[in-house]
């Protein structure tokens, strides 16, 4: 059993109340970890201590060559301790190690290097001004003190998607992973010691949303939240910001309902193996998921048939065996929302194709796993349709027109995700410019990559996460106005 504590200015430490919660390996429902469960106390020594390394200027004020070394240092410990990282991450979500080896641990690593030397590009901008005296020049600056509050699915990922591009620009930060599954974000602390990052600069806090994380999103010196997690509480954190004495900047990185789109004309076998990964990789429980299938009634048989054969021979099993294709949901709670959802949809008319039970064989007895459900004879305004279920379960729409399916994929709350399959390049350009969505897949899948953006509209986000476009979201744009001749100050013609 591992025993973690609160990294806090670089050094480890029990609650202020001694409190501890457990974290569970999902795929047996048994203690792996003992963590401390940080109290608003706690939360409010996380936050002084970052702002006194923001104040120094130890971190903020310091060459981005300098930031970046300690953050490609502390890349190449990542990747010294892959295996160990993609082990607990895997026992601590209950999903593949084939995962956590080559997806996971892997993009947090990329993070760490990617926004380390993205930093050193950071530049201003002039802007012209008459006369020669005069100079306009924008600088971009960090906030401060940056909260990160993720989730449980990809817990080091997500974790390294807000810390690393706050720290990289010069912000210090509080981290808050989900404590469903906080241990790999709570081992990044052990990281950023021995790569020598300066005390205060990256402080994790582990513990509830409702205790540890209200705490640390109404702190009054918290500048900037960076969020990732449902839209319920993604709202909830706007109405702090709103309350709170300044306000603060959000981002919000929410959930979805992602479409997939298949053409009469498109490759069959190619769209149906993408769509599997769309809806299975990490047991469905991925924000930019593909859960609703619009199939064109032409190829409608035909897809299914290989969709259904292809879904039944998914292979579920122990986590740590590296031919495990799927894994357990992360709770009995979840596993009990998923299932409840199938058996409502089944009660509104929908028809089972596949799965639409949890699995448990041994040695899968103990988990909670689902088997992956495939829904036909959906509408799209039944509930399954329209809200995030956050496990493997596609529902299947059958169309006639394409805009008729354009129209439906963007009658949802969300627009996080959204997929289009076809072999005519027209129907693709044109389908990239009405999906309604933050990210649009043209004949491929639930494909991401850090130098790009990554976030969605309406329910699904504010701002984005990522790229270029995702590291200035960690920084305050100044315009700065010099005039060395000062005859344009006298607007009102003062005589003296
Ligand atoms: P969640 O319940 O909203 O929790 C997310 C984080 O917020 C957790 O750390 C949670 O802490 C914390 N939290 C909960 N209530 C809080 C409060 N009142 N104040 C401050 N913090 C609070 O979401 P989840 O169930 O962990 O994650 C699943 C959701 O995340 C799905 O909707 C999914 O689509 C979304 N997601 C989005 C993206 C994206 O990039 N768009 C990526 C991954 C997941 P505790 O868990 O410790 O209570």
């Amino acid at each position: 059993m591992q025993k973690l504590k609160l990294f806090i200015d670089n050094q480890w430490s029990e609650a202020s109340d001694r409190g501890t919660f457990t974290s569970l390996d999902p795929s047996k429902n048994e203690p792996i970890a003992e963590l401390a469960a940080a109290t608003p106390k706690d939360v409010d020594r996380a936050v002084q201590a970052a702002k006194k390394a923001f104040d120094s200027g130890v971190w903020s004020d310091i060459d981005p060559d300098k930031r970046a070394e300690v953050m490609l240092k502390a890349a190449d410990i990542m990747r010294r301790r892959l295996k160990e990282l993609a082990r607990w991450e895997a026992l601590d979500v209950g999903k593949p190690i084939h995962e956590t080896e080559t997806v996971d641990i892997v993009y947090a690593i990329r993070a760490m290097e990617y926004f380390a030397n993205q930093a050193r590009e950071i530049k201003g901008e002039v802007i012209p001004l008459p006369g020669n005296a005069a100079f306009d020049w924008v600088s971009y600056e960090p906030y401060g003190v940056a909260a990160g509050i993720t989730p449980w699915n990809f817990p080091l990922h997500l974790a390294t998607r807000c810390i690393c591009p706050a720290i990289a620009v010069g912000n210090t930060m509080v981290a808050k992973p989900s404590s469903l599954a906080p241990i790999t974000p709570v081992l990044l602390g052990e990281i950023f010691q021995e790569a020598g990052l300066p005390a205060g600069v990256v402080n994790i806090v582990t513990g509830s949303g409702s205790t540890t994380g209200e705490a640390l999103i109404s702190h009054p010196d918290v500048r900037m939240i960076s969020f990732t997690g449902s839209a319920e509480v993604g709202k909830r954190l706007l109405e702090a910001s709103a309350k709170s004495p300044i306000i603060k900047k959000v981002i919000l990185e929410l959930g979805g309902k992602g479409p997939f789109i298949a053409e009469a004309d498109c490759d069959v076998t190619a769209a149906v193996n993408s769509l599997i990964v769309g809806f299975c990789l990490m047991q469905g429980e991925v924000c930019c998921a593909s859960t609703r299938l619009f199939l064109h009634e032409k190829i409608y048989a035909t897809f299914m048939e290989k969709l259904v054969k292809r879904v039944n021979s998914l292979k579920l099993g122990d986590i740590l065996d590296p031919k495990t294709q799927m894994g357990s949901l992360i709770s009995r709670d979840q596993l009990k929302k998923v299932d409840d959802y199938v058996k409502q949809a089944l009660a509104e008319g929908a028809r089972l194709a596949a799965g639409g039970e949890p699995y448990t064989a041994p040695p899968c007895d103990k988990g909670n796993y689902y088997r992956p459900t495939v829904l036909e004879n959906v509408t799209n305004k039944m509930k399954c349709a329209q809200e995030e279920i956050f496990g493997p379960v596609l529902v299947v729409i059958k169309y006639r027109d394409l805009d008729e399916a354009i129209a439906m994929a963007n009658d949802s709350p969300y627009g996080l995700g959204a997929t289009f399959w076809s072999e005519n390049p027209k129907k693709l350009f044109y389908a990239a410019k009405k999906i309604d969505a933050g990210i649009v897949w043209l004949n491929t899948n639930v494909m991401s990559k850090i130098e790009a953006p990554y976030g969605g509209n309406k329910n699904s986000g504010l701002g984005r996460e990522d790229g270029t476009v995702g590291l200035k979201e960690y920084l305050k744009v100044k315009n700065n106005v010099l005039f060395i001749a000062k005859d344009y100050d006298n607007f009102y013609n003062f005589k003296d």
